[in-house]
C-alpha cells in the first residue's frame, strides 16, 4: 500500500440518538420516548382451560397418597401472590414409606427389565411430555413467575430432550462404559430447586432410570406443581409402581431423605450452604453423592467482540430468566477501551425489556419466585450501593402485586464487593473492567465458585486459550446459557462436584465393575 494512501477506512458519521432527538417533529406528531417504540400488545397466553386441582397429595408407589401428618402448605403464583393450590408437607414417615416403595420397585419389577424396556419407558414419558407441552409451559409460569417464553421455549423442549436423550441410551449403557460392566446404585434420593422446577427434575429422572435406578425426588417448596404433573405422566405412562416417588415438603423434609439409610445415592441441586451441609452429613456413610450448587459467572467481552451481539448474549444470561439460573452471567468483565460504548448499549438494551405478566407472550422478565428471594436480592443490591457501587435501573413500571425486580446493574463494582462475590439470582448484573486477558481470567476466577463463563471475542484462538484457563463447568463462546442433553453440565470449587447430561452424567448413576 502507498505510505501516502490513508490506513484507515474513513469513518462515516452515525446518526447518534442524540442527532435523532435533534430533528424536527413534523406537526401533530409527538416524539416516541426512548423504547416506546418496542411496546407491543397485550399477548397473554389463555390458561382458562387448565385446571389445577385445589389440593395435591404425595406420589408414593404410583398413588396419590395424603401426608400422615395431614398438614399441607400453599402454592402461590408469585406474579400475583394468589393460592393455585395446597401441596401435601411430607415428613420422615413420608419418606420412609417413598424409600420402601422404591425399593421394592428396584427390587422388583424395574430391577428386572432389559434396557431397552427400560427406554421405552422413557421414549413414552418424553413424548407425553411433548404432547402436554403447552399445559405443562404454562403451569410451570403460574407456579415459578418465569416468562413463557422461557417455559414454553426453554424449559419444555428441554425437558422432553433429556428423556429422548436417556431412552436411547438405556439399551447401549454398555458401550457408555466399554471394558466395564454398569450396574444401577439402587435407590437415588433427589432434591431440585425452584428455578428450573421441570428441567431439574427431568435432568435428575431420567439419567436415574435409564441406569436402572428408583427414585423417590423432593421438589422445591415454592414449585412442586409441574413435578407433579410429571408423576401424572408417569402414570399414563404405565411406569411400574415405585419406580418415581415424590414427597413434597420443606427443607426439612429434603434432610429427611438425606439421612435416610434406604437409599444409596442422593444428587442434590441448589444452593452452596445446604450442598455443604448434605456433604457433612453423608460423609463415612458410602452413599454416592452428586452436587450441583450456585455459581457467579462471568461474561467477559473483548474490545474485538461483535458488539450487539454480545450485548443480546449478555442480556439474555442475566435478565430473561429474572437471573434465576445458577449458571447466569452475573458478572460482566468489560475490556476497559470498549467500557462507555458497552455500558451505553447495555443501558439502552435494559431500557427496552420487557417486564411483567409471565403468561404475556411478550415479557422478557417475570416475576421473583417468592419474596425471601426478592428480599435477598434488594439486600445484596443495597450491599453494592453501601460498598460505592451505582446502580442503574430499568424505568419499566411494575406491578403492584407480586414478587419484582427491575432489570439493573452495579457499575464501579470491585472484586471485593459482595455483589461480585455472592451469588445474587437475581436481574443484577456486576459491570467491572479488565485490561489484558489474562486480568480477566484471574477476575473470573476470582469468585469461590465454578460453574460457568462466557467469553465475546472475534479470535477463536483467544476464546480457546481462555476455555483452558477459566475455572469453570461450562465456557460458552460468543454465545450464552445453550444447553444440550448431550453435554455434561457442572461445576468446580464451590459450585459442587459430579456432572449431568452427557456420558459424564450417566456415571453418576452406576457402579462399575
Ligand atoms: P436451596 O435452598 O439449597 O434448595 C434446594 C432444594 O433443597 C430445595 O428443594 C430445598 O427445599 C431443599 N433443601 C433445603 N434445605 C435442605 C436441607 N437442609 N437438606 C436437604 N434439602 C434441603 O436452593 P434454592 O434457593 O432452592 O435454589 C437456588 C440455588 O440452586 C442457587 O444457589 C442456584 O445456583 C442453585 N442451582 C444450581 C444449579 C446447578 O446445576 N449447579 C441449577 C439450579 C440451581 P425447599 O425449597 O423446600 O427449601
Ligand atoms: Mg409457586
Amino acid at each position: 500500500m502507498p505510505a501516502s494512501s490513508p490506513s484507515k477506512k474513513p469513518v462515516t458519521p452515525r446518526r447518534s440518538l442524540r442527532a435523532v432527538k435533534s430533528d424536527p417533529v413534523p406537526p401533530g406528531e409527538r416524539r416516541l420516548r426512548f423504547g416506546e417504540q418496542w411496546q407491543y400488545a397485550p399477548a397473554p397466553e389463555a390458561h382458562d382451560h387448565l385446571v389445577i386441582a385445589p389440593r395435591h397429595e404425595l406420589f408414593i408407589n404410583g398413588r396419590s397418597v395424603p401426608p400422615t401428618s395431614g398438614r399441607y402448605f400453599a402454592s402461590i403464583n408469585p406474579a400475583t401472590e394468589e393460592k393455585l393450590t395446597e401441596i401435601a408437607h411430607g415428613d420422615a414417615t413420608d419418606v420412609d414409606l417413598a424409600v420402601q416403595a422404591a425399593r421394592r420397585a428396584y427390587e422388583g419389577e424395574w430391577g428386572r427389565l432389559s434396557g431397552r424396556e427400560r427406554g421405552k419407558y422413557l421414549y413414552r414419558i418424553a413424548r407425553i411430555i411433548q404432547e402436554k407441552a403447552r399445559e405443562l409451559a404454562i403451569l410451570e409460569t403460574m407456579d415459578g413467575g418465569k416468562p413463557i417464553k422461557e417455559s414454553r421455549d426453554v424449559d419444555l423442549p428441554l425437558a422432553a430432550a433429556h428423556f429422548f436423550y436417556h431412552a436411547g441410551w438405556a439399551d447401549k449403557l454398555q458401550y457408555a462404559f466399554p471394558g466395564r460392566t454398569p450396574q444401577p446404585l439402587g435407590v437415588a434420593g433427589q432434591i431440585i430447586p425452584w428455578n428450573f422446577p421441570l428441567l431439574m427434575a427431568a435432568w435428575k429422572l431420567a439419567p436415574a432410570l435409564a441406569c436402572g435406578n428408583t427414585v423417590v425426588l423432593k421438589p422445591a417448596e415454592t414449585t412442586s406443581l409441574t413435578a407433579l404433573r410429571l408423576a401424572q405422566i408417569f402414570q399414563e405412562a404405565g411406569l411400574p409402581p415405585g419406580v418415581v416417588n415424590l414427597v413434597t415438603g420443606p427443607g426439612d423434609t429434603g434432610a429427611a431423605l438425606v439421612r435416610h439409610p434406604g437409599v444409596d445415592k442422593i444428587a442434590f441441586t441448589g444452593s452452596t450452604a445446604v450442598g455443604k451441609g448434605i456433604a457433612r452429613a453423608l460423609a463415612g456413610t458410602g452413599k454416592r453423592l452428586t452436587l450441583e450448587l450456585g455459581g457467579k459467572a462471568a461474561n467477559i467481552i473483548f474490545e474485538d467482540a461483535p458488539l450487539d451481539q454480545a450485548i443480546e448474549g449478555i442480556i439474555a444470561g442475566i435478565y430473561f430468566n429474572q437471573g434465576h439460573v445458577c449458571c447466569a452471567g452475573s458478572r460482566l468483565l468489560v475490556q476497559e477501551s470498549i467500557y462507555s460504548t458497552v455500558l451505553r448499549k447495555l443501558r439502552d438494551r435494559l431500557q427496552t425489556l420487557r417486564v411483567g405478566n409471565p403468561l404475556d407472550k411478550n415479557t422478557d422478565v417475570g416475576a421473583i419466585n417468592s419474596r425471601p428471594q426478592l428480599d435477598k436480592i434488594r439486600g445484596l443490591v443495597q450491599s453494592g450501593l453501601d460498598e460505592g457501587a451505582e446502580l442503574v435501573q430499568s424505568s419499566c413500571p411494575l406491578p403492584a402485586k407480586g414478587f419484582w425486580y427491575p432489570p439493573s446493574f452495579l457499575t464501579g463494582v470491585t472484586a471485593s464487593h459482595r455483589v461480585a462475590q455472592e451469588e445474587i439470582f437475581g436481574p443484577v448484573l456486576s459491570v467491572m473492567t479488565f485490561r489484558t486477558p489474562e486480568e480477566a481470567v484471574e477476575r473470573a476466577n476470582n469468585t469461590p465458585f465454578g460453574l460457568s463463563a462466557g467469553v465475546w471475542t472475534d479470535k477463536g484462538s483467544k476464546s480457546f486459550k481462555l476455555v483452558n484457563q477459566l475455572r469453570a463447568g461450562v465456557v460458552w463462546a460468543n454465545t450464552y446459557n445453550k444447553f444440550d442433553p448431550a453435554s455434561p453440565f457442572g461445576g468446580y470449587k464451590e459450585s459442587g462436584f459430579g456432572r449431568e447430561g452427557g456420558i459424564q452424567g450417566l456415571a453418576a448413576y452406576v457402579r462399575l465393575t
